[in-house]
């Protein structure tokens, strides 16, 4: 079973993907997680800026992402 993580922000249940998002934006050690919505905000950058991020750290092969 894979521990449930909810954005710090607005309580949201996270994905894997939104969890990686945040280690990459934010910081590899980050113990408190965001949704794309919320990392888009801080960051000031769109939700869609973000998907295309994660798509990308995949396709590079990103071990944050597996
Ligand atoms: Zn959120």
């Amino acid at each position: 079973m894979v521990k449930k993580e909810h954005c710090k922000k607005c309580g949201k249940e996270l994905t894997p993907d939104e969890i990686g998002a945040t280690k990459k934006l934010v910081n590899r050690g980050a113990a408190v997680y965001y949704c794309l919505d919320c990392l888009a905000e801080a960051f000031e950058i769109t939700r869609e800026d973000i998907e295309k991020k994660i798509v990308y750290f995949k396709e590079m092969g990103c071990t944050l992402f597996q």
